[in-house]
């Protein structure tokens, strides 16, 4: 059994007049993200912990913030992008966890289904996918209400199970 472990973390800046979503949930706030794509900080997260696991550095190296396809883009084509790197080099996703920093709105409410979108981008189980949510407790940028922070881990199994690639038979 061969096994990858991958970090994430990203942060946005929040600001009037912007859409909140995390984990392609839209969460109803009077901030959103500030950011070139939907500014997804959970989905930026993940993808960075995929990448991670991989060795095959991070979501600005694949989709640079300076191109104009990914303005505005929804964030689950970088997961998605990042898990069919994974699947290319014989590895589906074992667990995931995650913790959103935020200090409003809670959002206990919105949890499971960021858990559901994540699961389906990924192609696993939503038993394999946890979300936790903190608030800032009042302190730094986070607890300021100037941002929102998400980090990931991702543990990367190779797809057949066994000691290493398949042999031909
Ligand atoms: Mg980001």
């Amino acid at each position: 059994m061969t096994m990858r472990i991958g970090l994430g973390t990203d942060v946005h800046r929040l600001a009037p007049g912007r859409p909140l979503v995390i984990g392609g949930v839209p969460i109803d706030a009077e901030f959103g993200a500030e950011g070139h794509s939907d500014a997804d900080v959970l989905f930026h997260a993940i993808t960075d912990a995929v990448l991670g696991a991989l060795a095959l550095g991070d979501i600005g190296t694949h989709f640079p913030n300076t191109d104009e396809r990914w303005r505005g883009a929804a964030s689950d084509k970088f997961l998605a992008y990042a898990a069919s790197l994974a699947a290319e080099h014989g590895f589906v996703v074992a667990n995931v966890d995650s913790v959103v920093e935020i200090e409003r709105p809670r959002l206990r409410p919105y949890i499971d289904a960021m858990r559901a979108n994540i699961a389906a981008v990924l192609g696993v189980d939503i038993s394999r996918v946890s979300v936790k949510a903190k608030s800032g407790e009042g302190v730094d940028a986070v607890g300021e209400g100037r941002a929102l922070r998400a980090q990931a881990v991702v543990l990367l199994e190779n797809a057949s199970g066994s000691a290493g690639p398949a042999s031909p038979s």
